[in-house]
């Protein structure tokens, strides 16, 4: 009846003020966490095909809580979006990023997602620069990684942003390619250097219809003077059946997972030509 409506309203009342109030409370420590250095990069190599060589890191931020451990991209990421917090959040893990990278040696790059929200912001490459030039990073070894949803806004400031810092030597890559809805479409209208192919294409290579769609996606990039990078790598029949295709890079589990600082400085002296 009428009156177990209203208890059953109240009992959701109650629930979403304890998440409206969880979330409060998670905004306001990833606005602590962000100025205080708990959101920090972790580096994930990117390597050759089929050589497995390494060629560098992506950039993949995690928060280290104090209280909560380790908390994934997935869940503060979308916070730091919403909230108007991810400009400040990315800027401060480029700076630590080039920071980290300086003690690489020169030939190795550094990869760096951008979210769609920054896009918005007209001096957005502007600003990536004056992080190389303050942190003495050669633009030619940063790459930065979109996402189709940056480009739905507006494509002609996409196209300024992209143009700027190309023509400085940063590199560009669409990632996750392959889920997005207009993909083709953007491949036309913009410049990229690389494509990305999204790893749920990967980690069902054995389904026939994943296997002509990554085929298709390397020989559209090879069409277009696109590299592409294979996401997910896990196994090495995936990475050999890539490599076999003309996939010219590689990222994933097989190569290595995302790791801190000391980890990937450990990898890049263990594989240091001897
Ligand atoms: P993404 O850019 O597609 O990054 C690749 C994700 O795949 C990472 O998840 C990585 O850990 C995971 N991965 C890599 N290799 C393998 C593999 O072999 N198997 C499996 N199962 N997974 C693999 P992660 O680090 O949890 O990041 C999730 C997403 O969060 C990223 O997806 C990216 O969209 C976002 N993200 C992470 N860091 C940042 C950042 O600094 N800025 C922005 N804007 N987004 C970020
Ligand atoms: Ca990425
Ligand atoms: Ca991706
Ligand atoms: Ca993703």
């Amino acid at each position: 009846g009428k009156r177990e409506g209203r208890g059953t309203f109240r009992f959701f009342e109650q629930k979403m003020d304890e998440e409206l109030k969880e979330r409060v409370t998670l905004e306001i420590a990833l606005r602590h966490a962000i100025q205080s250095g708990e959101i920090r990069p972790h580096y994930q190599p990117l390597v050759a095909l089929p050589s497995h060589k390494l060629l560098g890191f992506e950039v993949l931020a995690r928060w280290y809580h104090p209280q909560r451990g380790i908390i994934s991209p997935d869940i503060f990421i979308p916070l730091a979006e919403d909230s108007g917090m991810i400009t400040e959040l990315c800027y401060g893990l480029l700076r630590q990023a080039c920071a980290d990278a300086r003690s690489w040696p020169g030939d190795l790059g550094l990869s760096i997602n951008i979210s769609p929200y920054q896009f918005k912001d007209r001096l957005l490459a502007a600003r990536i620069l004056s992080i190389l030039r303050e942190t003495g990073f050669d633009a030619r070894r940063l790459e930065i990684e979109i996402t189709e949803s940056a480009l739905t806004n507006d494509i002609e400031v996409a196209r300024a942003t992209l143009g700027v810092l190309q023509s400085a030597g940063v590199s560009i890559a669409l990632d996750d390619f392959g889920t997005g809805y207009s993909s083709l479409y953007h491949l036309r209208e913009l410049k990229f250097d690389k494509i990305k192919i999204d790893r749920s294409f990967v980690q069902s290579l054995e389904n026939q219809e994943s296997a002509k769609i990554i085929s298709a996606i390397i020989g559209l990039g090879q069409s277009l003077g696109i590299l592409t990078t294979a996401e997910g790598i896990e196994s090495t029949t995936n990475s050999e059946w890539l490599a076999a295709r003309g996939c010219t890079y590689g990222q994933g589990f097989l190569f290595g997972p995302p790791v801190p600082a000391s980890g990937a400085a450990k990898l890049i002296e263990n594989t240091a030509p001897t």
